[in-house]
């Protein structure tokens, strides 16, 4: 079975995101960057299913392949990828952040090219969270889609996914191929070891352009404005539960 994981470069999740003063995005000028959280997850069970960790069986996937649509250094989030167990990578160069539809229809053409059994990518990208490639690219294929797995089996040719929705959890079984969103319980994601990461030195990285695919990824949105979150105000201390209750009903919450 071969697996495309769909990464994507985006500010670290520890950092402080920090508006323009424009107002026009956030500030990624001298900021860490590292591969979408969600992202790592989808790699990490990639290569368990290559592995056969867990309750995957040794093989069920043999090749793993990552693509990133980005600017150069998205090489790194490849090479990331790579370092993890992934097996080569695409670099779709693309120096503005493209909108969901944009991507989902150059992921379509890289599986149209790469013919993979399963898409594996995050829920959502941090840095937009927008949570909208996988579903978009699902209905671009016509695909089954199982959305924020939080347990992922392949059992007689078919993905079998466990959903956390509103109130418990839901099991799907969907054909292949499928697009399947990985939620944050899926796995812990692994780091990669020193002999690890100077092997995925020598992995292939396809490089690409936009262009190569010809599809439409004009604009569809338009950002009117970012702001900061509004700050908390200060909060205030109570001797007990007692004070605390009539405070509570004299500001009127209870
Ligand atoms: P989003 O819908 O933007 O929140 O992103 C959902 C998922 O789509 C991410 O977790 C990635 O797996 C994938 N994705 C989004 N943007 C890109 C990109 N520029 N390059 C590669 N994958 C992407």
């Amino acid at each position: 079975m071969k697996v495309l994981v769909p990464v994507k470069r985006v500010i670290d999740y520890n950092v402080k995101a920090r508006v323009k003063a424009d107002q026009s995005g956030v500030d990624l000028a001298n900021v860490k960057m590292s591969m979408n959280p969600f992202d790592e997850i989808a790699v990490e069970e990639a290569v368990r299913l290559k592995e056969g960790k867990e309750h995957h069986a040794a093989g069920t996937a043999d090749e793993i392949v990552v693509v990133s649509i980005g600017p150069s250094q998205a090489q790194e989030t490849i090479r990331t990828a790579l370092a993890m167990g992934a097996d080569r990578g695409i670099l779709i160069q693309s120096d503005t952040d493209l909108e969901p539809l944009a991507v989902a229809k150059l992921l379509k053409a890289v599986v149209e090219e790469e013919k993979p059994d399963l898409v594996l990518m995050g829920k959502q990208a941090i840095d937009g969270d927008n949570n909208a490639v996988g579903q978009m690219l699902a209905a671009l294929l016509d695909w089954p889609q199982g959305t924020f797995a939080s347990k992922l089996e392949i059992k007689d040719g078919k993905a079998v996914v466990t959903r956390e929705i509103d109130g418990g959890l839901q099991t799907l079984a969907s054909t292949l191929p499928a697009v399947v969103t990985t939620d944050l319980r899926l796995n812990t994601p692994r780091y990669a070891s020193l002999p690890n990461i100077m092997k995925a030195k020598k992995k292939e990285i396809a490089m690409k352009a936009v262009a190569d695919y010809g599809v439409d990824t004009a604009p569809r949105l338009k950002v009117l404005k970012v702001t900061e979150p509004p700050k908390r105000s200060a909060g205030i201390k109570v001797a007990d539960a007692a004070e605390l209750v009539a405070k509570l009903k004299s500001e009127g919450v209870l």
